[in-house]
């Protein structure tokens, strides 16, 4: 498939670029990606390594409004917005609270889905099997809820889950207790997803990839990219902080800060940013076999190979305020209700940029008004678990090949 030989500056190494340039050069395009950061070194680095192909729930639903307030005011719960920032953030908010309508939630679910579906093997297939079994897991997962009863939330998550087949279990106490040694009485229910998958190094994942497309002749261009400028005669001229440079094609995968470089060209998306925060423990007493969620905090612990990895928590606060640590430290008072004998050595903390659309799809494909222009960024919550498919598609959809999944939902003009 596709115009060999053409040139295509993909902007962005995380998960989601690299993925990209990857499936591009294998169509036959020349690639530069456009980084003034190593892969993998942005949100793509630090984030709970989930990459289950089942997880297919937006997170704006029925009925979170009226949570909201509660979450706001209480210091360890799952949201913060920064009182200064709410005013920026208001009109993505409001989108948001629109976007957790049944039928908008259900439409998103399927695109979700679609998307998700084939996620492991497009990984194993730019891997290879050994480094894919070396850095993959697919042991399941397992989530749990301090409450008997089901919220509404709940239902609708269980509803979505039959709908798309997805594969659960309920858990007791008792079976907690023998899943998860040292959990505390905290936990009242639980749902194993046996078909879970998760990656024991995130980082390591993405740099193992970009491994992959330097061999395959992909070149990383450490700059930052200031404009993307049309060039006469068709193509881009991409003012980089230290160069010029020429592409038929440009890919905007810049994650939470697509928007600077789109916004510009009148291609801009309703982007926010929805920051989030990793505690690492270098040498936990506890050892989990697979990732444990925990809904209604907004958390979750990832056996990562050089830890446990707690992380989690939305904050809006835009792209320039510093970071709170206290929200990562949050995330220790989390674990430790759940096992209060949890110790682990000195932590380490981190704060990423998840970039949010409001209905939680992301964008994929052909940028508004600019023939050679595409986009493939707005993963929110599920960029580990999208990144591969979306680069899939996204080459496909820049050669003219048929896509392997319905590119509809995803279109970058659907706002
Ligand atoms: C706490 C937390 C936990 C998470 N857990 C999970 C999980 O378990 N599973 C999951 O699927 N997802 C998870 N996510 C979300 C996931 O991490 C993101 O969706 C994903 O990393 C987004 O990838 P990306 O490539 O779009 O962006 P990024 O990884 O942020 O990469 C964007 C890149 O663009 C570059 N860039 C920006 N501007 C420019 C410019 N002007 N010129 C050149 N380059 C530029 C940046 O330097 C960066 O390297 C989590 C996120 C957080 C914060």
């Amino acid at each position: 498939m596709g115009e060999r030989g053409k040139k295509v500056a993909v902007i962005g190494a995380g998960i989601v670029g690299v993925s990209t340039a990857a499936y591009l050069l294998r169509a036959g395009f020349e690639v530069t990606i456009v980084d003034p950061l190593p892969p993998g070194s942005a949100t793509s680095y630090g984030n709970a390594g989930m990459v289950r192909h089942d997880c297919n729930v937006p997170v704006a639903l029925p009925g979170m409004l009226r949570q909201v307030p509660g979450w706001l005011a209480d210091p360890l719960g799952p949201l913060a917005l920064r009182p200064g920032y709410a005013l920026k953030a208001a009109p993505w908010l409001l989108r948001w609270v629109r976007a957790g309508r049944m039928d908008v939630v259900n439409a998103a679910a399927d695109a979700l889905s679609e998307l998700h579906r084939g996620n492991l093997d497009c990984y194993r297939d730019l891997l290879g099997a050994g480094p894919f079994g070396d850095l993959i897991r697919p042991v399941g997962g397992i989530q749990v809820w301090e409450s008997e009863e089901e919220g509404l939330s709940d239902r609708i998550t269980t509803e979505i889950n039959a709908r798309h087949r997805v594969v659960t279990e309920p858990l007791s106490v008792e079976d907690l207790k023998r899943l998860l040694p040292g959990i505390s009485g905290i936990a009242k229910r639980g749902l194993l997803y046996p078909e879970n998958a998760h990656t024991i190094n995130p980082h390591r994942l993405v740099t193992a990839l970009a491994d992959g497309v330097r061999r395959d002749g992909g070149v990383f261009a450490t700059e930052r990219a200031l404009k993307i400028v049309p060039a006469e005669g068709g193509g881009y001229m991409l003012l980089t902080n230290t160069a010029n440079r020429r592409a038929d094609i440009v890919v905007v995968a810049a994650g939470a800060w697509s928007n600077r470089l789109l916004k510009p060209l009148g291609a801009g998306l309703p982007l926010e940013t929805e920051r989030g925060y990793h505690l690492m423990l270098p040498s936990p007493s506890i050892e989990l076999q697979m990732p444990v969620q925990m809904k209604n905090r907004g958390f979750a612990m990832s056996p990562m190979e050089h830890g446990l990895r707690l992380a989690g928590t939305v904050e809006i606060a835009g792209l320039e305020a510093p970071p709170d640590e206290r929200r990562a430290r949050i995330l220790l008072t989390h674990a430790r209700a759940l096992f209060p004998d949890l110790k682990g050595g000195e932590p380490t903390i981190w704060m990423g940029y998840r970039p949010s659309l409001p209905d939680s799809v992301p964008a994929i494909g052909r940028a508004k008004n600019h023939a050679g222009l595409f986009v493939a960024t707005g993963h929110g919550h599920t960029g580990m678990i999208g990144g591969g498919s979306t680069g899939r598609l996204l080459a496909e959809l820049v050669a003219g090949a048929p896509p392997h999944v319905d590119p509809m939902p995803y279109s970058p003009t659907r706002f």
